[in-house]
């Protein structure tokens, strides 16, 4: 009988193990997607990157003779009944780990039991299930270094080739047509400018790792602080889709590691904080809602994104150079460089006092990289109301950030047209992406600080000595 493969964010054939055993299991293989209320729920960037994604994958399926097909609904009586119209033996995926997904695959498991299908999930999205990894006394990680200690000699099990063939049904199930389901459509902010940044699928995310174990690697630990140098693997895109499994990455990283390349270990423990961010949301979802340090519900933290302040922040005209490079940056490319997302991420919730979960949503409709789990990690250890996070009396000075991490200015003149008698082109690639009400033309002089370094962080200071916690 055919067994149904729910495609989700696996979008890769090499180290896919429930595509492995669907093949071993012999009988037909239908992979399948569907567009439920998480999808639709997506924020603008990361839904189009989805649908280009999904677009590519089922080309690569079409090559091997196989198909993607799609359907919308609710996973919980789509893909029983999916699978009872197939005649389907079994329904395999990969798990997923946020709450909402967790839940929903519990019920759809429950339901294939009950009419006598086989379900299965399997391990793929992490190395490390959450849930395997302990303290001595029983309890989940609260802070990276001892989680990094108790993982890092773990053996990974070494990545599944690509299936050679995956066997075709005689007859397709119908299919909706990917265009019709218009994942784009909220991508208003100049799809055609982020589009040459996007490298896209799986093969693109091998060579892409293939890139920085090859010529970046020895020295990622000096220039991945560098905004202004490629020096980073690039690969969070394609790891949110899982165009490349995370083992994949961390065997080529061993490899550079017995190779002496001096660079590897740091990219290792990088692969470990996304195991980490997960094993919080796992063990913690409220991480994704709320402060994860619950007293921090008492901070005045401004909560209305109306505010000229947002504003100006989302827009990338704050008038710190470094956060309004790294905001446009973020517009353009739909990626941010880590040291910028920090910086960005410090200056709206200590400097300017606003929400975290201000910045949060902003960065979930923007990035092309959005991960649920690493995106809350990294807005709580900046705002200080996470676990192991940084404190909120260190403030993070954006000005001095700048002659440490971009002292030729290589990043801000890449991203701030305004003020350059020629300016960079990726700078005005902004301006075309941007829309029209936001009123700003290269042109314009660039703005002064709406708060400047010394008065946000007083303010912010002061602030965190009259909280009443
Ligand atoms: P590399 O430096 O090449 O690192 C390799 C991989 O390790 C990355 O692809 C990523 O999977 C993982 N990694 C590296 N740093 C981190 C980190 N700090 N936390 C978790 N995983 C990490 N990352 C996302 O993938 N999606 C997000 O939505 C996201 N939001 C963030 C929001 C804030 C406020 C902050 C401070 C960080 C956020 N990060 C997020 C983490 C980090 O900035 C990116 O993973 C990194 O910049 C991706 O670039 P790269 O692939 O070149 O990374």
């Amino acid at each position: 009988s055919p067994t149904l493969v729910w495609i989700r964010r696996d979008l890769r054939l090499s180290d896919h193990a429930a595509l492995t055993a669907a093949v071993a299991r012999g009988g037909p293989v239908i992979p399948v997607f569907l567009r439920d209320a998480l999808v639709d729920g997506l924020g603008a960037a990361p839904k189009w990157r989805l649908g280009l994604g999904l677009g590519h994958f089922a080309e690569v399926l079409e090559g091997k003779g196989s198909r993607l097909i799609l359907r919308s609904g609710d996973a919980r009586a789509v893909i029983p009944a999916l699978a009872q119209e197939l005649g389907a033996g079994a329904v395999y995926w990969q798990r997923a780990y946020d709450p909402a997904s967790v839940e929903r695959d519990t019920d759809v498991k429950a339901a294939l039991k009950d009419l006598g299908i086989e379900a299965k999930s399997f391990a793929g999205h992490l190395m490390f299930e959450p849930w395997t990894v302990e303290t001595g006394q029983g309890t989940f990680y609260k802070v990276y270094t001892p989680f990094w200690k108790s993982v890092r000699d773990r053996s990974v099990e070494a990545p599944i080739a690509a299936p050679s063939a995956l066997p075709a049904p005689d007859t397709w199930p119908d299919s909706e047509v990917l265009e019709d389901w218009a994942l784009g459509a909220a991508m208003n902010r100049g799809a055609d400018v982020v589009r040459p940044f996007v490298q896209l699928g799986e093969q693109a995310a091998q060579a892409r790792l293939g890139a920085f174990m090859a010529s970046k690697v020895a020295r990622y630990d000096v220039t991945r602080d560098l905004p202004a140098v490629d020096g980073t693997s690039n690969l969070s895109e394609n790891l949110a889709l899982g165009e490349i499994s995370p083992a994949q990455c961390w065997h080529a990283g061993q490899r550079a590691m017995e190779e002496g390349k001096a660079g590897a270990e740091t990219f290792l423990k990088e692969l470990v904080w996304r195991e980490f961010a997960y094993h919080l949301m796992w063990h913690t979802p409220r991480i994704l809602t709320d402060n994860w340090r619950e007293e921090w519900a008492a901070f005045l933290w401004n909560e209305d994104e109306r505010k000229a302040e947002v504003k100006a922040w989302k827009q990338g005209r704050t008038g710190i150079r470094f956060v309004d490079a790294a905001m446009r940056e973020m517009y353009v490319t739909g990626r941010m460089h880590n040291r910028g997302r920090m910086i960005v991420a410090s200056y709206l919730t200590k400097h300017l006092m606003c929400h975290w979960k201000i910045g949060l949503r902003w960065f979930e409709d923007c990035l092309i990289d959005w991960d649920p789990a690493s995106n809350a990690m990294g807005w709580q250890w900046s705002a200080g109301s996470g676990p192991d996070a940084t404190p909120y009396f260190r403030v993070f000075n954006p000005v001095t950030q700048l002659d440490k991490f971009d002292k030729d200015r290589g990043y801000v003149s890449r991203w701030i047209a305004e003020g350059y008698r020629r300016p960079h082109d990726d700078a005005l690639k902004y301006f075309e992406a941007i829309p029209r009400r936001w009123k700003m033309t290269p042109d314009d002089v660039y703005p002064s600080p709406i708060v400047s370094p010394e008065e946000g962080r007083k303010r912010a200071l002061a602030a965190y000595e009259n909280r009443d916690f």
